[in-house]
């Protein structure tokens, strides 16, 4: 049993009083480090915690203050509407709440499906849409005990000058590990960014940065408050299929969303494929356009999109499931996942 380290806690009503608490926090710690990306301060926010508890019982941060955001009684931060043809999610939604929302599993049953596949059923009633966004990354040498940490010597991600993935990297490769992150990415998610200073909408897509140590592209103080999946298109086929060691609960070691959207003949417009838990950011795989578009998706476009995905990806040494399994398991679960796109209806 890992106690937790004494922490000062709070669990304002407002959503203005969050931000006021973790904007303090922040301050002294706003200057891009780095990547131009910005350290997270010693106060946090704290959702479901079932991500951030395990990780503070483990002594992975320094936090002096959490921030509960579950009392924040802001309509826009909790469950599914739809406004102007598009889906807004609400940060606080459950995990458990979004796979079984009716809006969502008619409009975007994969996302559902995907928020089905986290954990156990005690995570998905604890955890939350916007604390899978904005997990913390993952890695075998990191998610550890600090006894285990110290006995290795730490490494950059915290406390120490290496890293045990890539030996003389300069940046920390510990992978993005959220279901939701990877389909949000393929369907063009948004999410909206709230601070002190007002707010904003930045894609999914920019939101997730490719440094292992500052993840989001959020400024200390920030929130997500909630997400805005575009409307689907007449004719889009999309799937997502996730490759863990054991079925009933587990982070994916490897995952693979991906978006169609087909002409009434049945040729491809567009397609996009994004393979996660590489490192810390989702990898949309390129150059598919010219493999792809104006035709249909049959077994011969399949092969080609799966070999240009397994040309890009190429998993590390972060997880304990081996690297050259994971490597070899890209196409064929880039070939599970665009069969499965183009069965769905
Ligand atoms: C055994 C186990 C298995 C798991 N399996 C999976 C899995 O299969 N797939 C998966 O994706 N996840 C998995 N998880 C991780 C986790 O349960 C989920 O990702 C969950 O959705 C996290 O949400 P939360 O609300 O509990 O986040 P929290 O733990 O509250 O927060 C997570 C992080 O996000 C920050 N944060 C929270 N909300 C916000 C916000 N609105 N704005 C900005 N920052 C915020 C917190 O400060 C923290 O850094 C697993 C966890 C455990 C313990
Ligand atoms: S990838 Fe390297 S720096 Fe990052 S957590 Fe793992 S060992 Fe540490």
């Amino acid at each position: 049993m890992l106690p937790l380290p004494p922490i000062r806690y709070l669990a304002p009503k407002r959503l203005r009083d969050a931000l006021e608490l973790l904007e303090q926090g922040g301050r002294g710690r706003t200057a891009p480090d780095g990547d131009g990306a910005q350290r997270r301060g010693p106060v946090l926010p704290i959702a479901g915690g079932t991500d951030l508890v395990p990780n503070l019982k483990h002594r992975l941060l320094d936090v002096e203050l959490l921030v509960d955001l579950t009392r924040i009684e802001e309509p826009h931060l909790r469950g599914v509407r739809e406004v102007a043809g598009h889906l807004h999610v609400g940060a606080l939604t459950s995990l458990a709440a979004a796979a079984a929302d009716p809006l969502l599993r008619q409009r975007h049953p994969t996302l559902a499906g995907a928020y089905r596949q986290i954990g156990s059923p005690q995570l998905r009633n604890m955890g939350t849409v916007g604390g899978n966004l904005c997990l913390d990354t993952r890695c075998t040498y990191f998610n550890q005990t600090a006894f285990w940490r110290a006995a290795l010597g730490h490494c950059l991600k915290r406390k120490g000058t290496t890293c045990h993935v890539v030996p003389g990297a300069r940046g920390c490769v510990a992978a993005c590990s959220s279901d939701g992150a990877a389909l949000l990415t393929a369907l063009g998610a948004e999410a909206r960014v709230e601070g002190v200073a007002g707010d904003r909408w930045i894609p999914v897509e920019s939101l997730l940065q490719s440094e292992g140590r500052r993840h989001l592209a959020l400024l200390p103080g920030e929130l997500v408050t909630e997400l805005r999946v575009p409307a689907a298109p007449p004719g889009r086929r999309a799937a997502y299929e996730k490759l863990r060691m054991r079925e009933a609960i587990d982070f994916p070691v490897l995952s693979v969303a991906a978006v169609a959207d087909l002409a009434p003949g049945g040729a491809c417009r567009s397609l996009r494929v994004v393979v996660s838990a590489l490192s810390a950011r989702p990898r949309v795989v390129t150059g598919l356009g010219d493999l792809v578009e104006g035709r249909p998706l049959d077994d011969a476009a399949l092969e080609r999109v799966a070999a240009q995905a397994y040309r890009q990806c190429h998993p590390l040494a972060n997880m304990t499931a081996d690297p050259a399994w994971r490597r070899a398991m890209v196409p064929v679960l880039v070939r599970r996942a665009l069969r499965r796109a183009m069965e769905a209806r």
